[in-house]
């Protein structure tokens, strides 16, 4: 077997078609190839055009939008196209390459390296040691041994190389909806702009299996849902992504009125301004070899993926907040029981009333008050069982095989010591009036960069408010240009 692009053959009788993918809107590889049997006519349309064509007719846009998204999720529920990934369903490194292409977006098959004959033939074709595993066969042919999601990328062409001679406009660190919301204002007004992302796009809020609070969404809908529309719809006004990238340091470009960002793998962005929209992160609990367990047992995350994995098991979840009652209530209807183990006495004081009421009515979910998880044990990165702490003092043992954290985040602001950014005492960016009484709104302390969404001191740490003051940002971009000149 070869990784190959699945093949779709255009009938003679078909009058018209079109094979645009969605790939084609960045201009990256084709997911799909497509052969004519029969001589054709072919209009060939170049990203930017596409782009154009998608802006200035709005309804046959719109139907083209649609169709290229269609295409994309049917790609991705039958498994058709992409890499493939060789190893055991289980394994911490299988779960970390397919959640990171899942979390992108991008289709992709898995092959149990004990019962698939396919998956054998390939090991023994590739000489694959099992202490290799798991392996990834890109679609071009080349074979990775456990690649980082870097690499992984990289292959799939993914990411692009960044050309250091640019100055974009704006550089926004962060593809949560702040920075998306920020990107498809700054891109819709025609501003080049580049959105940078260590992981995937969505943020956490891609993390969300269901948001009922975002305007406009009667049903709910869930995180990686909206995450990937808001996705498209910069890429749509020629918004480039580059996923994964991690940002390292920012300082003031050499000889120019902007910045310069270093990225973890020793590229360089040029931007006359910069947007911070790096969010939060998971915290991890303080209880020893948490990290034995992570990535195979212990879950920071509860998509279709970990749920396949703990179905019909009971599973514990530690955490009192939104992010956890959401996360129980889709866990509930996955697997035979949900633990949900909370710190305090009343989850009123940190969950929205409409998921207690959802979770009280759920007969599988148990809520354990005032317990503290205290050891986790296991063999093999496969964890067996929890103990934890009652209110009472006593210590309850209970076997799990997967333990999910929603234990609050903290500010992704590591990268920015040495830049002059000021930080507050708990590692939020300060902006506006609270540096002084003249600063813009969402301006940090260095001229010309701003601070949106979560990793802001002071704001509503919420899906709406981030993809707010993603919109405001910009018109506050607009009124630091004219004066822009000499105050980096
Ligand atoms: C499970 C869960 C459920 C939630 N449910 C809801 C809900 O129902 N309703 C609601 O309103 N809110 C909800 N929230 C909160 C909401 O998701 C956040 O408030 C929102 O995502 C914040 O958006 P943001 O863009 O500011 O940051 P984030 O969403 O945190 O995005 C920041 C992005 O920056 C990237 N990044 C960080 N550092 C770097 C770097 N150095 N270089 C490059 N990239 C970097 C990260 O990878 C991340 O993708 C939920 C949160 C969680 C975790």
């Amino acid at each position: 077997m070869t990784a190959r692009h699945p093949v779709f053959r255009s009938q003679p009788t078909d009058p018209a078609h079109s094979w645009a993918r969605l790939a084609q809107l960045s201009g990256r590889p084709a997911l799909v190839d497509a052969y004519a049997q029969e001589p054709v006519d072919a209009l060939i349309i170049p990203p930017d055009r596409l782009r154009a064509l998608l802006i200035a007719e709005a309804e046959l846009g719109e139907r083209i939008m649609r169709a290229l998204i269609l295409r994309r999720v049917g790609l991705i529920e039958t498994g058709a196209g992409g890499p493939v990934i060789v190893g055991q369903p289980e394994d911490g490194d299988v779960l970390r390459l397919a959640s990171f292409l899942s979390r992108n977006g991008h289709p992709h098959q898995n092959l149990d390296s004990r019962s698939d004959p396919e998956a054998r033939a390939l090991l023994e074709r590739f000489h694959v040691d099992p202490g290799e595993l798991p392996i990834v066969l890109c679609p071009s042919g080349e074979l990775l041994r456990n690649p980082t999601e870097a690499d992984l990328a990289r292959c799939i062409g993914l990411v692009r190389p960044i050309d250091s001679n640019r100055v974009y406009d704006v550089a926004i660190i962060g593809a949560g909806p702040a920075g998306l919301a920020a990107a498809v204002y700054a891109g819709s007004e025609g501003l080049s702009t580049l959105v940078l992302d260590c992981r995937s796009f969505g943020g956490q809020a891609g993390a969300s299996a269901r948001i009922e609070n975002y305007l406009g969404f009667p049903t709910g809908i869930s995180g990686m849902a909206l995450m990937a529309r808001a996705y498209n719809q910069a890429q749509k006004f020629g918004v480039e992504m580059a996923i994964p990238d991690e940002a390292t340091r920012l300082e003031v470009a050499p000889m120019s009125d902007g910045y310069a960002l270093r990225l973890i793998n020793t590229e360089r962005v040029s931007a006359r301004s910069v947007i911070i929209a790096s969010g939060a992160r998971y915290r991890r609990l303080d209880v020893p070899d948490l990290d034995l367990f992570e990535g195979s047992s212990v879950h920071y995350w509860a998509s279709p993926l970990e749920a396949k994995l703990c179905a019909g098991q009971e599973v514990a979840l530690v955490g009192g907040g939104n992010s956890a009652g959401q996360a129980v209530v889709y866990l509930a209807s996955q697997v035979a029981k949900v633990w949900l183990l909370v710190r305090g006495q009343d989850l009123g004081a940190s969950m929205s009333r409409y998921l207690i009421d959802r979770i009280e009515g759920l007969s599988n979910v148990e809520v354990v008050k005032q317990a503290q998880v205290t050891r986790l044990e296991g063999a093999q990165g496969m964890l067996e069982a929890i103990r934890w702490q009652d209110g009472l003092g006593e210590e309850v043992r209970w076997p799990v095989r997967h333990l999910f954290l929603f234990v609050g985040a903290a500010p992704n602001t590591d990268w920015l010591s040495d830049s002059g950014v000021i930080l507050d005492a708990k590692g939020f960016v300060m902006t506006g009036a609270d540096i002084d009484a003249h600063r813009r709104s969402f301006e940090t302390s260095r001229r010309g960069v701003f601070a949106i969404g979560d990793v802001r001191a002071g704001s509503v740490k919420r899906v709406a408010a981030a993809a707010g003051e993603g919109a405001q940002v910009v018109a506050t971009l607009h009124a630091f240009w004219p004066s822009t000149a000499a105050q980096i």
